[in-house]
């Protein structure tokens, strides 16, 4: 039996497929340091990366992929969703409903409140006189608590305008405020600027 050096056993190589009407485009690699387990993830460029044992078959590849292709597909249309609804206006009102359910009840819901992107210096801002909030769309993929803080304070602003100590005791309701805080000064910090929620 012929032998092959340890070095060359331990690469994992890596075969790429081009999309069909069937299948995305396919990346396969097959590890060696894999012995049984099989796993399939889109890529962020789409591609589909199945990563399976060293001494796979393309039979057998071909019956996972029947097995898995469907599962990841739906997987990924998911996550789709759940990044869209994320990134929408609709999530933030029903946000700021929640949060006026649980911490705010003096407050009205706003008329509108939405994303913008032309707002890079605040995180967030409130205009209690046209009813309006708008929050920066850096937020956006920033954990659910800290928008809820930043929605949280420009609500607290339709109560008090300024940020007294009586606006910051309404702002404490919400109970991951320090936590948030802290999130924001991380971020400025790592996107050089010196953002604020006002
Ligand atoms: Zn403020």
């Amino acid at each position: 039996m012929p032998t092959r050096s340890r070095a060359s056993v331990r690469k994992p190589s890596t075969e790429y497929l081009p999309a069909t009407d069937d299948h995305p485009e396919l990346e396969i690699v097959r590890s060696p340091r894999r012995t049984k387990t099989v796993s399939g993830s889109f890529t962020p460029e789409g591609r589909v990366r199945l990563l399976v044992p060293v001494q796979t078959t393309d039979d057998d590849i071909w019956e996972y992929l029947e097995h898995l292709l469907p599962r990841i597909i739906r997987q990924k249309e998911t996550q789709d969703a759940r990044k869209r609804t994320f990134v929408s206006n609709d999530y933030l009102v029903q946000r700021a409903q929640n949060l006026i359910a649980q911490y705010l009840p003096e407050v009205e819901l706003p008329q509108e409140i939405r994303w913008v992107t032309n707002q890079s210096t605040r995180w967030g801002s409130a205009t209690p006189a046209t009813s309006r909030i708008r929050l920066s769309h850096l937020l956006q993929g920033a954990p659910e608590y800290v928008i809820d803080y930043v929605l949280h304070h420009e609500l607290c602003h339709f109560v008090y305008l300024n940020h007294s100590a009586a606006f910051r005791g309404l702002e404490a309701r919400y109970p991951r405020t320090a936590e948030a805080r802290a999130f924001l000064e991380g971020l400025s910090f790592g996107q050089q600027k010196n953002a604020s929620a006002r």
